[in-house]
């Protein structure tokens, strides 16, 4: 079983890193889930990955803004497992807010979540990588990681970071047989943009409705989401071995939005 590759996602149990992590487990990988979520929630997302093929589940509940959390998730998957392959930095969470009123405590959370947290993955999963001669590593960042939106300082922020934490990983590993990508969404429907269109509605005045067509999918020139299967299919092409030499950059899948 020591064999078996282990993909590490983090913020699994919702949106786009848990459809990640079910197109790892289709493809017979062990799969690492993390993220918050009621018990029985957690435990019907393990029985249907290892159902879907995954050959072993863990999940850990390491708080990704906690570094003494997230060393204690890879104690658990250096016992478990002692190895990782594939690591897809994915938690995030959003707060739409003028800078000026914008709660220090979020902005802070924010930047350790969306930023720093991929930093801390990334130190404790390459010592694997590199001792076993391949490694991929895939930051979901965001469109608002090449272009802003007004009330999304910390967001638009930290996404920025993490394309330049990519570049740099990507050209320290560069001769390692390791990839370092980002893949920069446009709008998905997920609990995240959801969430935020009610804030989104009253910091400009305007109805929900409006919201999703005048602010969300305005510069998305396709009018429409993009599907949580579109991002698991390029996390899986940046991971195979034909993206060898793909790495320092970032796929867009934005429906035209950063074309603008
Ligand atoms: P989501 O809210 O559906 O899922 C977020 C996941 O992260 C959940 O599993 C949640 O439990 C977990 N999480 C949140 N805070 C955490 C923490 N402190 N520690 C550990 N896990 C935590 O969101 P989503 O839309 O699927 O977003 C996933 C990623 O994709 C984020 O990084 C987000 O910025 C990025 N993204 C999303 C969109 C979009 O339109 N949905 C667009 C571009 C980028």
């Amino acid at each position: 079983n020591n064999q078996t590759k282990v993909a590490l996602i983090t913020g699994s149990t919702s949106g786009i890193g848990l459809g990640v992590a079910e197109r790892f487990a289709k493809n017979g990988f062990n799969v690492v889930i993390n993220g918050f979520g009621k018990q029985d929630q957690i435990n019907s997302i393990v029985q249907n990955l290892k159902q879907i093929g995954a050959k072993e589940v863990l999940y850990h509940s390491a708080d990704m803004s906690k570094e003494t959390e997230i060393n204690d998730m890879f104690e658990k998957i250096k016992s478990q497992f002692e190895r990782v392959d594939i690591l897809v930095n994915n938690a995030g969470i959003q707060h739409v807010c003028p800078v000026d009123e914008f709660p220090s405590d979020k902005w802070e959370q924010i930047i350790k979540i969306n930023l720093i947290s991929n930093f801390h993955t990334i130190k404790r999963s390459v010592p694997y990588m590199k001792k076993n001669g391949w490694g991929r590593i895939v930051n979901i960042a965001s469109a608002h990681g090449l272009i802003a939106s007004p009330f999304k300082s910390a967001y638009v922020a930290a996404k920025h970071g993490v394309l330049g934490l990519t570049k740099t990983v990507a050209l320290e590993l560069a001769e390692k047989n390791i990839t370092v990508n980002a893949i920069c969404p446009g709008y998905v429907k997920t609990p995240l943009v959801m969430n935020q269109v009610a804030d989104t509605a009253r910091v400009r005045g305007i109805s929900e409705e409006d919201v999703i067509k005048k602010v969300l999918l305005l510069n998305q020139a396709t009018k429409k989401f993009v599907e949580v299967e579109e991002i698991a299919e390029a996390v899986s092409y940046l991971c195979s071995d034909n993206a060898a030499s793909v790495t320092g950059t970032h796929l867009s899948l934005d429906g035209g939005w950063s074309a603008q």
